[in-house]
C-alpha cells in the first residue's frame, strides 16, 4: 500500500479552494505554465478538454482523482470538500441509494438551464487572497450551480467569456488584471437564493441524512399520493401553478431557459422530481430539488431559519 501511495501526487489546497484550482496551482508551481496546456493535460494522462467549473464527473476530474487518491472514500471526501458534489446527492432518490452520481451531458445542461456555468470570482475575495497569501484561487462556493453572490461579501459574482471554456493554467487575479469581468446576473434579489443554496450545500456536507428527511417532509407537506400514477398528473400541475406564483418570475427565469422563452415548454419541476415515474440514466440536476426546498423552506427541518 505504501508503494502505491508514493506514486500519488499531493495537491495542497487553500481554504475553500475548488479541486481544479488546486490542480492549476500545483501545475503552475512545477513549471507547466511555460508550456502549452495540452502538454500539461498529456502529462496527467487527461484528454484535451477545457476545465469545467460546475461538473462533478468527467474524464478530467476522474483522471485527477485517480492520480491523487487511492480509496473510494478518499475520492468522495475530496469531491465533497472541493467540488459541488454534495448538492448532486439531492438528485438521488432514497430508493436508489448507492447509485453512482452521473450528471447529464454538458450540452443538455447548457440548453436547459439559464444560469451561468462559467467560472466565477468575487473581486473582494481575490484582493483578500492576494494580500494574505500572495496568490489568488478559484473558490469552490463561487462555482456552485445557480449561485450569483459571494457567501462572504454578498457581492455579485463576476465572470468573463475567457473563462467559460478555461483551457489554460489561469488564476483569478491575473485574469482580472487582463479583462473586464462582468456580473453573472443583474438581479440583486438573488442574494437570498444564493445564501439559501450555499446553506443547503453546507448542511448536506455535514449531515447527508437531511436529504431523505427533506424528501419525506416535502411529500407530506404537498400531500402527495403514496404511489404516483400517470392519472395524478393534473394534481402535480396544479401544485406547479402554486409554486410558480409563490416563487415569482425572478428565480425561475434565473434557473430555467424555458421560463425566459415563451416558445419553450416549461420543465414540469414537481412531476419530474417527485413523481418517481421518470426513468433516467443520469442524476437529476440539483436545481430541481433546490427550487422545491426553497419554495417550502419555511416548513422544512433546518431550512426554516435561513
Ligand atoms: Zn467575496
Amino acid at each position: 500500500m505504501r508503494n502505491h501511495r508514493a506514486n500519488l501526487t499531493h495537491i495542497a489546497f487553500a481554504n475553500g479552494e475548488h479541486l481544479l484550482s488546486g490542480w492549476i496551482r500545483h501545475n503552475i508551481r512545477v513549471g507547466f505554465s511555460n508550456f502549452p496546456f495540452d502538454g500539461c493535460l498529456g502529462y496527467w494522462g487527461l484528454p484535451k478538454q477545457h476545465l469545467k467549473a460546475q461538473r462533478i464527473d468527467g474524464a478530467i476530474l476522474d483522471g485527477i482523482l485517480a492520480r491523487t487518491t487511492l480509496e473510494e472514500n478518499e475520492r468522495e471526501d475530496l469531491l465533497v470538500k472541493r467540488t459541488n458534489y454534495s448538492l448532486w446527492k439531492l438528485g438521488v432518490d432514497s430508493v436508489d441509494n448507492g447509485q453512482k452520481i452521473k450528471s447529464p451531458p454538458a450540452h443538455l445542461e447548457q440548453n436547459t438551464y439559464a444560469f451561468s456555468m462559467s467560472w466565477h470570482l468575487c473581486e473582494q475575495c481575490v484582493r483578500e487572497q492576494t494580500e494574505e497569501l500572495g496568490f489568488s484561487y478559484w473558490v469552490r462556493r463561487h462555482q456552485i450551480p445557480s449561485v450569483t453572490h459571494c457567501f462572504k461579501h454578498g457581492s455579485i459574482l463576476l465572470t468573463h467569456p475567457c473563462v467559460k471554456r478555461l483551457d489554460r493554467l489561469a488564476l483569478p487575479a491575473k485574469l482580472l488584471g487582463e479583462n473586464e469581468f462582468i456580473p453573472v446576473s443583474q438581479n440583486h434579489s438573488l442574494l437570498e437564493w444564493s445564501n439559501f443554496v450555499i446553506e443547503v450545500d453546507r448542511l448536506i456536507a455535514s449531515n447527508p441524512d437531511l436529504i431523505t428527511l427533506w424528501q419525506s417532509e416535502v411529500k407530506r407537506i404537498l400531500a402527495l399520493p403514496e404511489v404516483t400514477r400517470h392519472k395524478d398528473k393534473p394534481f402535480f400541475q396544479a401544485l406547479s401553478k402554486r409554486m410558480e406564483s409563490d416563487l415569482g418570475d425572478g428565480i425561475l427565469n434565473h434557473l430555467f431557459r424555458a421560463y425566459r422563452d415563451e416558445r419553450q415548454s416549461k420543465p414540469d419541476v414537481l412531476w419530474r422530481t417527485l413523481s418517481g415515474l421518470r426513468k433516467q440514466k443520469t442524476t437529476r440536476h440539483p436545481v430541481f430539488w433546490l427550487v422545491i426546498l426553497y419554495w417550502l423552506r419555511d416548513s422544512l427541518t433546518s431550512l426554516d431559519k435561513i
